[in-house]
């Protein structure tokens, strides 16, 4: 069986349209309205030489309720069956109370963790996506998801935790 990898973080970081860059086709549904992804969703892909498959989830709201809470369980869920995680974060926010949180949650999973800065559309943003070091999870990985910038290194780095 191939490994599998859950794309987790808050909602509208950008993990569908991540998700969509490395299928290389639009699948995985991409709205400007949080949340809109509710469940998890299975994807087969495959970088370079490897196939694996990519879990999108609905946005991750800790202190969630209602359908909210029931997403969160989706995502918690994702981690727990998955082999490695990709943890997305809006880079132009910064960390945030909710990031934080789920960076507890991920240690506590003991899981391997790729950090996606995500929305580094251009050079200006890389010092945005440098001061995530601060979530202790090793390197942020600069990607623009939208344009593509970055994802075959982020791609690189999942592999070689996988
Ligand atoms: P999700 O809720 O985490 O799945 O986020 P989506 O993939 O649905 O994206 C939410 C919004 O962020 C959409 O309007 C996307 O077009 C936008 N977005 C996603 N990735 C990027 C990026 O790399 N750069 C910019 N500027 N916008 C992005
Ligand atoms: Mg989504």
């Amino acid at each position: 069986p191939q490994p599998v990898v859950a794309v987790v973080g808050r909602p509208n970081v950008g993990k569908s349209t991540f998700v969509n860059r490395v299928l290389g086709r639009r699948e995985a549904v991409v709205e400007d309205v949080p949340g809109v992804t509710r469940d998890r969703v299975a994807y087969d892909a495959e970088w370079t030489t490897r196939r694996f498959t990519l879990v999108d989830t609905g946005g991750w709201e800790v202190d969630a309720t209602g359908i909210h809470l029931r997403v969160a369980e989706q995502a918690e869920i994702a981690v727990e069956l998955a082999d490695a995680v990709m943890f997305v974060v809006d880079a132009t926010v910064g960390s945030t109370d909710d990031d934080e949180a789920v960076v507890r949650l991920l240690r506590r999973s003991g899981k391997p963790v790729v950090l996606v800065a995500n929305k580094v559309d251009d050079e200006r943003t890389e010092a945005d996506a440098a001061a995530l070091w601060n979530l202790g999870l090793g390197q942020p990985w600069p990607v623009s998801a939208l344009h593509g910038r970055g994802s075959g290194d982020v791609l690189d780095a999942l592999l070689d935790v996988l």
